[in-house]
């Protein structure tokens, strides 16, 4: 392996930053070269690249987003489009890629390599630590104590106001920023999308919440839960429903995804940097490094983008208990 690319696609994380950063200095250890791409697939297919060393990714392990940018490419989802980035890298000398980013950018990867045989390797980017082998993904962390500093914010104005708050956190189709964000946060309940507790019982828990004596209320909502109702909705129904309470909306939404990664974040983008590097020197290709009990790891890419993380259901107890 000569000449290695990383780029980052997708939607961004903290950490990615920090990752490019591992990926160009192991290479340097190595004495490889390397290329950043930018803007994810597409810098692949406009030859977007530029040549880093060791001293090119000075002071970005701090930083949140990712400097190399990132997007979504309809061009690469077509064939003619990957065989102009195929012949890109080629043209370039490049033998390897590092694709950060999530299950989309996996999926782009892998169809490339079944066509091409082009080396590739994946770290896991994304807040919503969705995917299958790891226990971690890069950003889950982050987003994590961003909400939570958030929903603290949030608890001061409540209290102060007598008021109960719907807090709308990402997380896609699954709860774990909620779940964690909310215990973490001390909610009195959380919504997520792997349990429907369903309106009424939401209604009958904040009805007996006010009736102990709670003034205000936070109630963490995932962007998936399954309720059928938005939180907006939620607040119109609570508001129909539940005379007692002054009801807010607050939806976080993309701060999550922004900010300095935490220490976890920046070490953890470290090690699947230097194990991505790594496993391409091997001759490996199509797996995405990852950390499982806190061991480095590799996951085939297919089974990578198959299924996602289960949530942790002693979490679900636990939020129970502590909120009685
Ligand atoms: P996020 O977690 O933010 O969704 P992601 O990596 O899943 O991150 P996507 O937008 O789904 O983000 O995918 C990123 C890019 O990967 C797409 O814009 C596209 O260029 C490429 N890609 C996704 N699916 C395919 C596919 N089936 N074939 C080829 N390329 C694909």
């Amino acid at each position: 392996m000569k000449k290695i690319a990383v780029l980052t696609s997708g939607g961004d994380a903290p950490g990615m930053n920090a990752a490019i950063r591992s990926v160009v200095r192991t290479c340097a250890y190595y004495k490889i070269d390397c290329v950043g791409v930018y803007r994810g697939y597409d810098g692949l297919l406009d030859a977007d690249f530029v040549a880093l060393d060791a001293r090119s990714v000075r002071g970005v392990i701090n930083k949140g987003g990712t400097f190399l940018k990132s997007a979504r490419c309809k061009r690469f989802m077509t064939p003619e489009g990957r065989k102009i980035a195929y012949d890109n890298l080629t043209k370039a000398g490049i033998d390897g890629i590092v694709l950060i980013g999530g299950d989309g950018t996996f999926t782009g990867g892998l169809v490339f390599n079944s066509e091409y045989g082009f080396p590739v390797m994946g770290i896991p980017g994304t807040i919503d630590n969705d995917i299958n082998g790891t226990d971690r993904t890069l950003g889950y962390d982050t987003a994590l104590n961003t909400a939570v500093e958030a929903i603290d914010k949030i608890r001061d104005t409540a209290h102060s106001h007598d008021r109960l708050f719907f807090v709308e956190v990402m997380g896609r189709d699954v709860g774990h920023i909620a779940i964690n964000a909310g215990i973490g946060a001390g909610a009195e309940e959380i919504l997520v999308p792997e349990e429907d507790m369903g309106i009424d019982r939401l209604v009958e828990s904040l009805e007996r919440s006010k009736k102990s004596g709670k003034t205000s209320s936070i109630v963490v909502v995932a962007e998936g839960d399954k309720i059928g109702k938005s939180v907006f909705e939620l607040k119109d129904y609570v508001d129909e429903n539940l005379e007692e309470y002054d009801v807010r909306v607050s939806v976080l939404g993309h701060m999550q995804r922004g900010g300095s990664p935490t220490c976890y974040d920046r070490v953890l983008a470290s090690r699947m940097g230097v194990k991505a590097v790594e496993s391409l020197m091997e001759g490996k290709s199509n797996y995405m490094v990852g950390t499982i009990h806190d061991k480095m790891s590799l996951t085939p890419l297919e089974e990578a983008i198959k299924g996602k993380t289960k949530l942790n259901k002693e979490l679900i107890r636990v939020s129970d208990i502590m909120t009685t």
